[in-house]
């Protein structure tokens, strides 16, 4: 029996936490009885006000599942991975660390970790990579989600934090810009503040290939060709140029590089901007007609925008558009970034990616090493440099120069990942895989050892919303008796590989106030946030740099954290995407998610009420599409680009284009999505480009295709 944490609210009967999935990070009130684990939304939590969707609702069938894991594996001799105690476990990790250090290097030891970790897990996990087995080779799957919006708000704002205001700004604005967002089926409650927003005579305009849930809400929907985005926006921003409509006074004041990029814009006329996007010029000239005449406006991105090998430049178009608009930094106003993963946004800030130190400091910054190796207790010079980032990490694995051991904790790289069959491969060629997980998920059923991990509901910790918002993650129940949280994992290798001396706490609090002054004086500064002002405030905003202050929820509000104090346009030629439809392969993919599923479905695809709903990935093929192959409704269908093929049902639906065939990316084997996908990187993030590529219709089923 689950035994309830003595944390229980007793006024409400159920402990306030959060939902384990996406980046919106809705309130819960979770209470357990026995194995009974009853979940509901949290009314006092301003920023779902008590709404959940499916996800949220039917998390708890997680916690008590019976796939779930409740015992390390590992490899026998014959293959096979069987129960072992967790000291087999750790001491086969730390050897396998060791043998692989011992024979190739320090940098011989990666380490993958995860956008969903809390924040103390994100900052030891970094640490240990640094500290413990001193490899420059650690990255995570948010490199996948957020790296491109990251980098192009960094270097047009001088920081990246998703959105820079509370969403109860969204309600204010006349008219708000999404791209590259599907929020009514990711993130559902968040659709309630563009409802209150339209309510109060506000409008949406959502840029998207398909008709989708948004975008079929929207007052205006520009169905641009898949890896368009940024000619959009110069188009828009071409318009409001012509017409007359930029804050002038704001461009002065607080930006600087604008008449660098007006002779770009001005090779963005209407013609031109519909010949590349399909958008139609009145669609175009209606855009930026309602932007220019708002008083109040804001432009969102998503992934659909940001997943492309010209993500960066993609989002800096954006960002333009804002600025030229004069709109960073007014309330109600502004440009900001959904991000996806439940800490995309706080699992990017403390130093799990291959540049970066706590509170967002670049590794390669004298000043920041120097900072956080006083922090750590360690010698500055022994602070490994920049590593890999994740697909280059992938690719590298079991290669001279490569990884060859491997951790990943809290990601599913072979579903996740792009052209996930020479992932696979290169997996399968490391000397030593270990994967900490709830489930057997894919990457976990390759390892040669698993560590049972414990779940969201049995840890505490904190996570950092897509506002910026602070909150706690509480536990609720005991995870199994076999099974443990990842915070102890990483104290208990660090133990094994000498230098458990660094990793010595007394729990996530501890973790977190180490954090904290890690973090000081950064872009992403926590040094001001507690545990206790956390609970007192319903989370707290960063940047929070000192006891006193009360965190900052609307960023950019007086000046950038830049150089000058100025926010900087970029100037962006639209380039094409890295592969483009040609004879051999005639239409565009692109990919995305589902309402009931949640990125790789490691735990969404194990939950009946959610698989009920979608139980098979859906390709999505406009019915002229579907015609011209001889396809119905269900047909079952091949889909193959130059990465591989995966099978796929047919839904036919005028909701997508014509040249272009949708699918999600939640499912393993030969349904997964990412077989097919273009590890393109973008030159800056080094994202891949997931949501465009060209793909070939093959009608019938691969029966022979085992998804190996
Ligand atoms: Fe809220 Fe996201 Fe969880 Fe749905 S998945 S309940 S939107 S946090």
């Amino acid at each position: 029996m689950q035994q309830v944490n003595d944390q229980m609210d007793s006024n409400a009967g159920a402990t306030a936490t959060h939902c384990p999935y996406c980046a919106f990070q809705c309130g819960m009130r979770i209470s357990a009885a026995g194995k009974e684990i009853a979940v509901t939304g949290d009314a006092e939590f301003p920023v779902n006000k008590g709404a959940l969707c499916i996800k949220g609702w039917t998390a708890a069938a997680t916690l008590t599942h019976p796939e779930r894991l409740t015992t390390p594996l590992a490899r026998n001799e014959s293959g096979v991975l069987v129960p072992v105690s967790w000291d087999a476990a750790l001491d086969r990790v730390a050897q396998g660390f060791k043998d692989a250090q011992g024979a190739y290097g320090k940098d011989a030891a990666g380490i993958f970790g995860g956008g969903s970790l809390t924040n103390e897990k994100s900052y030891l996990l970094g640490k240990f990579a640094r500290v413990a087995l001193q490899t420059s080779n650690i990255d995570y799957n948010g490199r996948f989600c957020m790296s491109s919006a990251a980098a192009a708000s960094i270097g047009s704002l001088g920081i990246d934090r998703g959105l820079p205001f509370p969403l109860a700004d969204i309600a204010g604005a006349e008219v708000v810009l999404m791209t590259g967002s599907n929020s009514a089926e990711t993130m559902p409650p968040l659709m309630q503040y563009f409802e209150e927003q339209r309510a109060n005579g506000g409008m949406l305009i959502v840029a998207d290939p398909r008709l989708t849930a948004t975008a079929s809400r929207a007052d205006l929907h520009l169905r641009l060709t898949p890896g368009t985005d940024s000619a959009l926006a110069n188009g828009i921003l071409h318009i409001l140029m012509r017409d007359g409509r930029l804050d002038q006074d704001y461009i002065d004041a607080r930006t600087e590089g604008f008449d660098h990029i007006k002779g770009t814009i001005a090779t963005y006329w209407p013609e031109r901007v519909e010949r590349i996007t399909g958008v139609p010029q009145r669609e175009l000239e209606r855009a930026a007609r309602l932007l220019g005449e708002a008083g109040a406006a804001m432009v969102l991105t998503g992934r659909g925008t940001e997943q492309q090998a010209q993500g960066v430049n993609n989002v800096r178009s954006f960002i333009n558009l804002a600025l030229a608009l004069g709109l960073i930094g007014r309330p109600n106003s502004g440009y900001g970034c959904l991000t996806g993963q439940g800490n995309g946004q706080g699992g990017r800030e403390h130093g799990q990616k291959a540049d970066q130190l706590p509170g967002y400091r670049r590794i390669d910054d004298p000043a920041a090493r120097a900072h956080v190796a006083a922090v750590w207790g360690v010698d500055e010079a022994r602070i490994p440099g920049p590593g890999k980032s994740a697909y280059e990490m992938l690719d590298s694995l079991g290669l001279e120069g490569g990884v060859m051991a491997l951790l990943v904790m809290g990601s599913n790289v072979v579903v996740s990942a792009p052209n996930a069959r020479h992932v696979v491969d290169r997996l399968r060629s490391l000397d030593f895989l270990a994967v900490s997980d709830f489930f057997r998920s894919e990457t976990a059923e390759l390892a040669d050892v698993v560590l049972p991990a414990a779940q969201w509901a049995e840890e505490e910790g904190t996570m950092t919303n897509l506002e910026g918002r602070v909150i706690r993650r509480r536990r609720v129940t005991n995870p199994p008796a076999d099974v443990r949280d990842d915070v102890s994992v990483i104290c208990e290798l660090a133990e094994r590989l000498g230098e458990g001396r660094h990793f010595r706490y007394s729990g996530a609090e501890e973790i977190f106030h180490e954090l904290g002054r890690a973090s000081a004086g950064g872009p992403a500064d926590y040094a001001g946030i507690t545990y206790a002002k956390i609970d007192a405030n319903n989370g707290v905003f960063w940047p929070c740099p000192d006891a006193d202050h009360a965190g900052t929820p609307r960023m950019f509000v007086d000046g950038f954290p830049t150089a000058s104090g100025r926010a900087r346009f970029h100037a962006v030629r639209h380039g094409s995407p890295a592969e483009e439809p040609d004879a051999d392969y005639p239409l565009y993919l692109t990919t995305g998610r589902n309402l009931a599923q949640y990125q790789s479905g490691t735990q969404t695809r194990r939950v009946e009420e959610l698989t009920s709903m979608t139980p098979l990935p859906l390709a999505e093929i406009h019915p002229a599409t579907a015609s011209r192959y001889q396809l119905e409704e269900g047909s079952g269908v091949t889909l193959v680009t130059r990465r591989g093929a995966a099978n796929f049902n047919v839904k036919v639906t005028r909701g997508i284009r014509e040249d272009t065939v949708f699918v999600p990316f939640h499912w393993g084997g030969v349904q997964a999505a990412n077989r097919l996908t273009n590890p393109a990187l973008d030159p800056t993030s080094r994202m891949p480009e997931f949501k465009v590529c060209a793909v070939r219709i093959e009608a019938a089923l691969r029966s022979n295709d085992k998804g190996e």
